[in-house]
């Protein structure tokens, strides 16, 4: 495929440190980590002992509150649905916003169905959530707050270590969707006091099928997977260790390249943003310019009249909204929560520019949108 890759949120390429790092795992070290009576099993442990280690460290926790799933899918699920069935009570009520992921939305509606209420915080027009508006949502009974860091569709930033203050003075469970913003903006899960958070491989370079939850020690949530009792009893099932071990690999190229990463990433952007905003000044950029993760791109064109552009761009390989949304034809539910109207819906493009990109798939990125546009009106 000689298409330039521009879909960097939904899914990311192996950095090829990450492949050589699992190769091993997948031939000739197969042992079964939890095997503790012979050297395979030995070296599997050693294996995921690093990674854990590894994807502790990109987010100042400690390894043993480090729970391996197969993503921020599992994650979110076994954060918000273990700690509500952990409390097992009807009058367990959650705050979180209405721009969340599909992940956090479903959860929700399932434990809504189980009779307790949730709370949906809409975002101001710039796709941010007014610390103050959940704020006034607290009542005795919320037990949890979930809030994104980052957003998938469009990308801004929430001010999370002002809400992990805020559920601290509550005495509040603060979960974080963190998929987006891991390896692009700095977490530090005990300055922004954070009791939840979830996070997966696949956005940073790593393999898919993999991510984690840290569990904050002492926080207490029941398994959604029961067996053979791996991960403190948390998470049971026989290890990945392949795909650990990459994950592992890709959190501390992430770690270590986070200012340099961020610093290309943002310079193309702002190239791609400019180039296009020069040509047509009418584009809309949805989503605060700002607060916004490096990369992630959100643009409609409402003089193009509800015409959707992005068949006209064969080059380029990127979304209509998010790619868990754009198979359905209902428009982006993050963009109708910021204001966007469903005809500019239609002609919404998201791009996400990730640690492989070069100067010129910018440059054929601008001239193919540009294009694409002058084709249509
Ligand atoms: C990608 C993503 C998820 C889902 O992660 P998987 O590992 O693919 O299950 C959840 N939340 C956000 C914000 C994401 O971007």
């Amino acid at each position: 495929m000689n298409k330039i890759y521009l879909d960097n949120n939904s899914t990311t390429q192996i950095d090829p440190l990450v492949l050589e790092s699992m190769l091993p795992y997948f031939s000739e070290k197969y042992g079964n980590s939890s095997s503790q009576s012979h050297a395979f099993g030995w070296e599997a442990r050693a294996a995921i002992d690093i990674a854990r280690e590894q994807v502790a460290n990109i987010l100042n926790a400690e390894t043993e509150e480090i729970v391996f799933t197969s993503g921020a899918t599992e994650s979110n699920n076994l954060a918000l649905l273990g700690y509500i069935n952990f409390l097992s009570s009807k009058n367990s009520e959650i705050i979180t916003s209405s721009i969340e992921h599909k992940a956090i939305l479903d959860v929700c509606s399932r434990i809504n169905k189980n009779g307790n209420n949730i709370f949906y915080i809409k975002p101001n027009k710039d796709g941010i959530i007014d610390f103050k508006k959940v704020k006034n949502q607290i009542n005795k009974n919320i037990k949890i707050i979930s809030i994104m860091h980052a957003n998938n569709e469009i990308g801004t930033i929430q001010p999370i270590k002002e809400l992990g203050q805020l559920c601290k003075d509550n005495n509040i469970i603060f979960h974080v969707d963190a998929a987006q913003s891991i390896g692009k903006i700095k977490i530090d899960v005990k300055d922004m006091n954070i009791d939840l958070l979830s996070i997966s491989s696949h956005k940073i370079y790593g393999p898919k099928g993999v991510g984690a939850l840290y569990i904050k020690n002492k926080v207490k949530i029941e398994p959604l997977i029961v067996g053979g009792g791996q991960e403190n009893n948390i998470r049971s099932g026989t290890l990945a260790t392949p795909l650990i071990v990459g994950f592992g690999k890709a959190c501390d190229i992430s770690l270590k390249k986070i200012d340099s990463d961020n610093k290309k990433i943002k310079k193309l952007s702002n190239n791609l943003i400019d180039g296009v905003l020069d040509k047509y000044p009418d584009s809309k950029l949805n989503g605060s310019r700002e607060f916004r993760i490096p990369g992630n791109i959100n643009f409609s064109f409402p003089f193009l009249k509800g015409m959707s552009i992005i068949n006209s761009m064969p080059k380029l390989a990127l979304s209509s909204g998010s790619a868990c949304t754009s198979s359905s034809p209902s428009p982006s539910h993050v963009l109708k929560e910021i204001g966007v109207s469903k005809i500019d819906s239609n002609t919404s493009i998201r791009l996400g520019i990730g640690r492989f990109n070069t100067n010129k798939d910018i440059d054929i990125a601008i001239e193919s949108i540009i294009n694409a546009i002058r084709n249509k009106i």
